[in-house]
């Protein structure tokens, strides 16, 4: 199986049977992102403790196989970390998928490295990079207490 292929089954993996998919227990925090451009809608809830440690992360929603496929991911590498780790990881994700750049940064496993890469792909389609970003937004916008729906139309 060439990378290629690889990719593609993870993302169809992730596809159809998405992790953390409903509201977690006990969250206390929460927010919702909106794709204008392909309709994806995305609620993430977040558990975080008073050392903003990622205790529980879980999502719900509706959209493009990549957007769902996406979230998934999103919850499966943030369950866990340091918030600030975590913030980190996604800046670095968010680089990757812009400019198709490798993850480099070590706070993640060689399989969550992998994981990630799965959706390098999108960066061939402009239309399809919000869906994937899009989640991974939402998760900041929740642990920082943005108020405001996250609108990709208003990022970058
Ligand atoms: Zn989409």
């Amino acid at each position: 199986m060439d990378l290629k292929e690889l990719y593609q089954e993870i993302i169809l993996d992730h596809g159809k049977n998405p992790r953390n998919k409903k509201k977690c227990d006990g969250f206390n925090k929460e927010a919702e992102g909106y794709n204008p451009l392909c309709g994806d809608k995305v609620h993430v809830f977040l558990k975080l403790d008073d050392n903003k440690k990622v205790i529980d992360v879980s999502f719900e929603g509706e959209g493009c196989a990549i957007s769902m496929a996406s979230a998934s991911i999103m919850t499966e590498i943030v369950k866990g970390k340091d918030f600030d780790i975590a913030k980190k990881i996604i800046s670095e994700f968010l680089t990757m998928i812009r400019e198709g750049s490798k993850i480099t940064i070590n706070n993640v496993s060689k399989n969550e490295n992998v994981t990630m890469m799965s959706l390098s792909g999108v960066k061939k389609f402009p239309m399809r990079v919000k869906c994937a970003t899009l989640a991974w937004h939402t998760f900041i916008s929740a642990a920082e207490e943005k108020k405001e729906t996250v609108n990709t139309e208003k990022i970058d």
